[in-house]
């Protein structure tokens, strides 16, 4: 089957201020700055968001929008031109134009812009869908319940090929419906797996660390060496879910993304080689 993938982009959606080791397993020191990123994706049945970024809310007022706590926690710095609106007009796109949103997970800097898309069809993980509504207590604060607690959803039982050259993938760990979006065969850039936060630096892949945050760590790491090796398999560019540098390198909206020069993947670790 053909890919129905025409384009990716890679939009802004500003910064959060965390500490290291909410981001990576046992890391430590001063708190870091962490991009928060959306993807459109273009396909001949029209836009697909992956991702929404934080609630716009957050330009004006954090702790209105998430309360003190989780405020504090992951500061946000997010500027007006940062809204997932005002990133879609740097295509000549408005919010009617993205047929579907999915979401890698419902953390609050990746569903917080839903309620922007009333007229799209919002596809998440039932695992997810079930978790964010009844998190265990300590695992609670990452969700914002207003962030889609009236989303009318539609509901992946793992993984599923969504439409030609868009396969969701399972990815726990970092929640238990955390899921990764694998792009099949885009023009002039190849396969891309979209890790969300499967893999929130490419140091991770590096190094074998599961993400600061997880519910099952276990599972994430075995989520992590599924797509470093569906990676490795497909020469598909890994986008991690919260890599400054590797944010830094890649184009942003309006431009299409593209591969950096290098190893944009950072797969350090190369097939056994026998010859
Ligand atoms: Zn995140």
């Amino acid at each position: 089957m053909t890919s129905s993938v025409t384009s990716v982009h890679l939009l802004d959606g500003g910064v959060l201020e965390v500490d290291p080791g909410s981001v990576v397993a046992g890391a430590a020191g001063r708190r870091i700055d962490v991009p928060v990123q959306m993807f459109l994706v273009g396909t001949t049945s029209g836009y697909v968001l992956v991702d929404t970024g934080n609630d716009p809310g957050v330009i004006d007022d954090p702790v209105a929008a998430w309360g003190p706590e989780l405020a504090a926690a992951s500061r946000p710095r997010t500027a007006p031109h940062q809204h997932p609106a005002r990133q879609l007009e740097l295509l000549g796109l408005t919010p009617r134009d993205v047929r579907a949103v999915v979401y890698t997970h419902l953390h609050h800097d990746h569903a917080g812009g839903g309620r922007v898309f009333p007229d799209a069809v919002h596809v998440v993980q039932r695992a997810e869908h079930r978790w964010a509504h009844n998190p265990d207590g300590h695992a609670g604060k990452g969700y914002a319940r207003a962030d889609f607690g009236t989303t009318n959803w539609t509901l992946a039982d793992g993984d599923w090929h969504m439409l030609p050259g868009v396969h969701l993938m399972m990815t726990p760990g970092h929640t238990p419906g955390h899921q990764s979006v694998v792009l099949w065969d885009v023009p002039d850039l190849g396969n891309v797996i979209l890790a969300g936060d499967a893999i929130n630096t490419v140091g991770c892949i590096d190094d074998d660390l599961p993400p600061g945050i997880a519910t099952d760590t276990l599972a994430a790491v075995h989520s992590m060496h599924r797509l470093t090796a569906l990676a490795h398999a497909t020469d598909a560019l890994v986008v991690t879910g919260h890599d400054m540098a590797q944010f830094e390198a890649l184009p942003k909206a309006p431009d299409p993304l593209r591969r950096p020069g290098g190893n944009p993947a950072g797969l350090r670790q190369q097939p056994l080689d026998l010859s």
